[in-house]
């Protein structure tokens, strides 16, 4: 798929192999050139065509007149005192999407968007408040990747890890990436063969999007699955994951539960505690009684509140949900995130507010 600026040049951070052997070839190249293409875009993540010294002069010339490495700037970052840094990126067209680099102690992981905005429309969820603007393409997805692999390639996360790359992807910013498949598929190829990512360590993760799960199940390759669940029962998960009046979390659950059969990788259940909402006792057997039989992990995310009325439940509340999910038999984490702590689900990993972004994409 060609993916292009609203100049319709090229983007080369989008480009598949075979279409980056096409455009070697247009130019006039020998084929060899398209490998020490793709290792300055995608290995080595260089943001200036300039910068790619073993091509020759005239062929970064013809790049530059005919193509473009990236429209996309990076309008802010800001870092938590983990590490965890948070980017503001400009598209093309003015739109701007976040992404997050999260510091773990084996690795550095990156956090992206698939969409502008979402319309899932979650109610404590900042993205979800805002709407739905549009889909990334695959250039705008990965290029998210590559911004961040730049950035600590220049030494900024040193401070905070001894990783110079990123490591795992999870799709857990903003937007719902099952309902941008074919970009969010074209982006997986290329950040598995060209930037070298392997397919394990990278996560979707869905609202549950059923459809879009049945046709992940039917791709030749098995990917890593998180579920945003924040509910096991159906009238709590119509409110606070509203696809749920569509995808009923009954024919979700059976589905994950095949995924997993299937695919033999264990499902990620996130749960984003909500005090008085979902993080109740009667909640937590619930969710206990509802994932019976699924290979599964839990993750429990004490809610970082942006936006919303919505508030995190006091720790010792969270910790009893947690026992009742353990000795039920399942593996639970908690993930204090308070937006910059650690990795959590889809809508939780925001620094700003939407008011704080709209001043700063104005600026
Ligand atoms: S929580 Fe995730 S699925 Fe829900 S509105 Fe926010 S980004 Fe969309």
């Amino acid at each position: 798929m060609k993916q292009t600026t609203t100049e319709s040049r090229p983007v080369l951070t989008g480009l598949k192999r075979g279409e980056l052997e096409s455009l070697v070839a247009q130019l006039g190249e020998k084929p060899f050139r398209a490998k020490q293409l793709e290792k300055w875009i995608f290995d080595k993540a260089v943001r200036a065509i300039d910068e790619m010294s073993d091509l020759s002069k005239a062929f970064r010339e013809k790049l530059t007149a005919e193509t473009v490495l990236s429209p996309h700037q990076v309008i802010e970052t800001v870092s938590s005192r983990d590490g965890t840094t948070k980017f503001l990126i400009r598209l093309a067209d003015g739109q701007s999407v976040e992404c997050v680099t999260i510091v773990q102690d084996r690795h550095l992981t990156a956090c992206l968007s698939s969409q502008v905005g979402c319309n899932v429309g979650c109610p404590f969820c900042a993205t979800g408040l805002s709407g739905f603007r549009r889909n990334l393409s695959v250039a705008e997805i990965v290029d998210q990747f590559l911004i961040m692999q730049h950035a600590i390639r220049q030494g900024a996360l040193k401070a905070f890890s001894d990783h110079d790359h990123l490591s795992n992807i999870v799709f857990m910013g903003m937007g719902e990436p099952l309902l941008n498949y074919e970009p969010l598929m074209g982006a997986i190829e290329i950040l598995n063969r060209q930037a070298g990512i392997g397919l394990r360590r990278i996560t979707i993760s869905t609202s549950g999007i059923i459809p879009g799960i049945e046709k992940l199940m039917q791709e030749a390759r098995d990917y890593n699955l998180a579920i945003s669940l924040h509910s096991a029962k159906p009238e709590v998960r119509d409110t606070l994951v509203p696809i749920n009046r569509k995808y009923k979390v009954d024919q979700l659950l059976e589905l994950a539960g095949r995924y997993a059969e299937h695919t033999g990788r264990r499902i990620t259940f996130e749960y984003t505690m909500l005090a008085g909402h979902n993080a109740s006792a009667e909640d937590a057997k619930a969710l206990a009684t509802a994932l019976r039989g699924i290979h599964c992990h839990i993750n429990l995310i004490a809610y970082n509140p942006v936006d919303s009325p919505y508030q995190a439940p006091p720790r010792a509340e969270i910790e009893a949900f947690q026992n009742i999910l353990v000795k039920a038999g399942y593996p639970v984490t908690i993930r204090h995130n308070h937006g910059q702590d650690d990795m959590a689900a889809c809508g939780q990993l925001r620094l700003y507010s939407d008011e704080q972004l709209l001043k700063m994409v104005e600026a």
